[in-house]
């Protein structure tokens, strides 16, 4: 099937007034604990989730890959590290997505290490108690990034299915993107804490789930974000889960995870 342009027919669905009351928000699909429990059932449209922002991250159904979405173009990341454009049809179990606006941009240091960038990127933010998006387009010396092959049921919690399945992919001196956000300490039950960064080349052909970059050139884009709007899952799956668990160890195994 042919890909459709389908973020211009959600956007005929939005109003202008709409989309200036969702510009400082946060909306998220499911939960983290969700996900790293084993819910890797998507039931929420791509053509949903692109009216609800046009800047964002998460995964597929049946953890099918990475999602990025930029500029309004939603795309898919295979398991091979390959980037195509999402169809409306296709669905996610854990997704977040704004309207991004830049509210600050500085130029991106050079030579930093994805710790150090994360230090520098602290030293720009004030609002450290918001959510925050984070766009940065340069050159990167060196990435590598990650990306998941489609699960089948009984599914596994998701830092084993990371240890045993996740394909990683090095790149040198390559032009591209990368999507994420800062999410508060406090939230840490429903998001990542700190930074997430997902990654799509220039020619947006491949990408992935970062784990490690070096910086070159480049430009740092931030969106703060006071509005945080979450919808959960109505499944039966979701309903079952007990969410209220300390996740710091099984995110430090499924988020940073890299074999060497
Ligand atoms: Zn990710």
């Amino acid at each position: 099937m042919k890909t459709l342009p389908f973020w211009l027919i959600s956007l005929c669905f939005l109003s202008v007034s709409a989309i200036s009351q969702e510009r400082q928000q946060l909306f998220q699909y499911s939960t983290i604990n969700s996900l790293l429990d084993g819910n890797y059932d998507g039931h929420f449209s791509l053509k949903k989730l692109a009216r609800k922002g046009n800047f964002g991250l998460g995964t597929y159904d049946k953890l099918n890959g990475e999602l990025i979405a930029v500029d309004g173009l939603f795309y898919h990341i295979d398991a091979d590290g390959k980037a195509h454009l999402a169809t409306p049809d296709m669905k996610t179990p854990f997704a977040m997505v704004n309207h991004f606006t830049t509210e600050l941009s500085q130029p991106l240091k050079e030579n930093l290490e994805l710790e150090q960038l994360y230090q520098y990127l602290d030293s720009l933010i004030t609002r450290t108690n918001h959510i925050q998006a984070i766009r940065i387009d340069g050159t990167f010396r060196k990435i590598t990034v990650s990306s998941i092959p489609a699960q089948s049921k009984p599914y596994r919690k998701l830092a084993e299915v990371n240890a045993r399945e996740q394909t990683y992919f090095h790149y040198k001196n390559l032009q591209g993107t990368l999507v994420g956000y800062r999410f508060p300490d406090y939230m840490d039950n429903l998001n990542i804490p700190g930074y997430h960064f997902h990654f799509i080349d220039a020619n947006r052909k491949f990408g992935g789930h970062v784990l490690s970059l070096l910086t070159g050139k480049g430009k740092v884009d931030i969106d703060n974000l006071p509005q945080f709007k979450m919808l959960l899952p109505d499944d039966e799956a979701f309903a079952k889960q007990a969410l209220n668990f300390n996740n710091q160890e099984m995110l430090e195994k499924a988020e940073t995870n890299q074999k060497k």
